[in-house]
């Protein structure tokens, strides 16, 4: 790159899926993702990724942004404080995701596949663990003239989805800031693979690369499990021509059985934790501890950690809940 460039100003964000109430797995990242940008005097944004209609529920969104506020967390921009590239809702947002669509089927990149059902679900929501064990080998490419032929096809009551053509004989390549080097052929590994289910290409692939360049996004930071999906969204940044954040996967919050956090595992709820009497500074303290950083018993707010703050500290392994290590 050429040196008397500026580098654009940092900006990261908070981009939690009102489908269910956040845990403290999700918490963890948010407070990461806080501290990364907060220690180095850059600006957060808070993107509500609504787009998983069937999954949404009703009032999860505002009790996201009320725990997250609660852990002292703030943001500059999103709901409840507009900045100049409103909305920050994706429900609110279709219309950049049908450009982008149409773009990417200008340049022949994309076709509609009538393939399974399981793929269809994929294509809504964040690919997070075990995501895709088989390679998809191109069944539909070249076979439908347009979605409207696919959909036609299927009949009433399955829509289609589309597929990305993954170039042949390359790999994406980036440095992650825990994981380090990430090295994958998408077209050996995954396939051609799904980005949207909606004929108007609204779906979590597509969106997430389409409004992180929007909005100025330069660092995303999330949990480990979309580390594979990231390759996916390097190729669609590049094939609309669109700038590519640094990525910082951060190690996840896991059942006794090595699983995501989930309902299964018990109640590990940030508002239950609430309800049950935890102080903010009990959890943050708590999570910190989690990933190696002080004691079980420390009571902090994110604030206090800003002036240590080290990436390079944050662990690789997965930290596991047990009944013994829970905060409550
Ligand atoms: N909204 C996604 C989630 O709930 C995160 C997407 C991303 O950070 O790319 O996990």
């Amino acid at each position: 790159m050429n040196s008397e460039m500026p580098s654009p100003p940092l900006r990261g964000r908070l981009a939690p899926s009102p489908t269910g109430a956040l845990h403290l797995g999700n918490a963890r990242t948010f407070m990461l993702t806080w501290l990364s940008i907060r220690s180095r005097k850059g600006s957060l944004i808070y993107r509500l990724e609504d787009l998983d209609h069937p999954k949404v529920k009703s009032g999860a969104a505002q009790q996201a942004q009320d725990d997250l506020v609660w852990m002292g967390l703030d943001w500059d921009e999103g709901p409840g404080c507009e900045g100049a590239l409103a909305p920050y809702e994706q429900s609110e947002r279709t219309g950049d995701y049908r450009r982008a669509l149409d773009e990417l089927i200008r340049q022949e990149l994309l076709y509609p596949c009538v393939c399974s059902r399981k793929d269809v679900e994929n294509a809504q929501s964040a690919p997070h663990a075990n995501e895709y064990g088989m390679r998809y080998e191109g069944t539909c490419r070249g076979v439908f003239e347009s979605f409207a032929a696919a959909q036609a096809h299927l009949g009433e009551g399955r829509m289609p989805v589309w597929r990305f053509k993954s170039p042949e004989g390359r790999s994406t390549r980036f440095v992650d800031g825990v994981y380090g080097e990430q090295i994958l052929s998408v077209a050996d590994d995954v396939g051609d693979f799904v980005i949207a289910r909606h004929p108007d290409g609204a779906g979590y692939m597509l969106a997430v690369v389409v409004d992180d360049a929007a909005m100025g996004v330069t660092e995303v930071m999330r949990g480990e499990d979309l580390l594979p999906a990231t390759h996916r969204q390097i190729l669609l940044a590049e094939a609309l021509g669109l700038p590519r954040p640094t990525y910082i996967h951060t190690p996840l919050m896991v059942g006794p059985d090595g699983r995501r956090l989930a309902k299964r595992h018990g109640d590990t709820r940030v508002a239950s934790l609430r309800e049950q009497g935890m102080a903010p500074d009990q959890l943050v303290g708590y999570l910190a501890w989690t990933l190696g950083w002080g004691t079980r018993e420390q009571r902090l707010m994110p604030a206090d950690l800003l002036g240590t703050y080290d990436p390079e500290s944050i662990p690789v392994e997965s930290f596991v809940c047990l009944p013994e290590n829970v905060p409550m």
